[in-house]
């Protein structure tokens, strides 16, 4: 059976990082379950679709489709074709993407759509719910967490290394606490740690002492 790595936690965290670490270290697929709900959000920010209107919602999830192109382990994602891996980084659809996810037809669509790109591969996938709704059996699961200061931080630094200078440390540290509070509140699958999770904090520890923790708890 092929098996599937599932890291969930609060925004900024490391997870990506981490994912991509441990794909690349055992040959699996990285799948960013956050970029899909991001594109997503672009999509519906662009074509100024109602997210409370049921029926605007479905047509919009009709009509979009996402691709993941990896590149040495980088997750390109596509939206309709078009590349839009930096577009969905930026603040505005930072700002709205809680919103849009928490929204029930949105995630029941992402979740299928997860759950058909890890039915046969090794994956390791990263988001919120991957644990305790997408991958309920994931054979390794882990939940992530780090100081909030700390968090946005490593954000605005990767914000300003990437030359988008648009955005305080503030902004950065209040868009985190929203998000967190969005995610964790909403209705449909919470952000919470599955009970079979293994909490890993990495306020204070390195990428690499990261990598070197999943791996044990992977390949015990
Ligand atoms: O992982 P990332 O921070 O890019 O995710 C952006 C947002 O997408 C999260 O704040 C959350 O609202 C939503 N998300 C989600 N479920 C996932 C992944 C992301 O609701 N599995």
């Amino acid at each position: 059976k092929n098996l599937v790595v599932a890291i969930d936690g609060y925004s900024s965290c490391g997870k990506s990082t981490l994912a991509k670490a441990l794909a690349k270290k055992l040959g699996f697929i990285y799948i960013d379950s956050g970029a899909m709900y991001r594109a997503v959000t672009l999509y519906f920010i662009r074509n100024q679709v109602n997210i409370n209107d049921p029926e605007a919602v479905k047509y919009a999830l009709a009509h979009i489709e996402l691709n993941f192109h990896s590149r040495d382990y980088q997750s390109h994602i596509t939206l309709n074709g078009e590349e839009v891996s930096e577009e969905i980084r930026l603040m505005p659809v930072s700002e709205k993407v809680s919103e849009v996810s928490a929204n029930k037809l949105v995630r029941h669509e992402m979740v299928r759509q997860q759950q058909r790109m890890g039915k046969s591969k090794n994956i390791v996938m990263d988001g919120r719910d991957i644990g305790t709704k997408v991958f309920e059996d994931a054979q390794v699961k882990l939940f992530m967490t780090a100081d909030p200061k700390i968090r946005a931080e490593r954000r605005f630094k990767e914000m300003q290394s990437k030359g988008d200078t648009s955005t305080t440390l503030e902004e950065v540290f209040e868009n985190l606490a929203h998000r967190d509070y969005a995610d964790t509140t909403r209705a449909e699958s919470p952000l919470t740690r599955a009970q079979d999770a293994i909490i890993l904090d990495n306020t204070n520890i390195t990428q690499d002492e990261q990598l070197q923790f999943a791996l044990s708890k992977v390949q015990p």
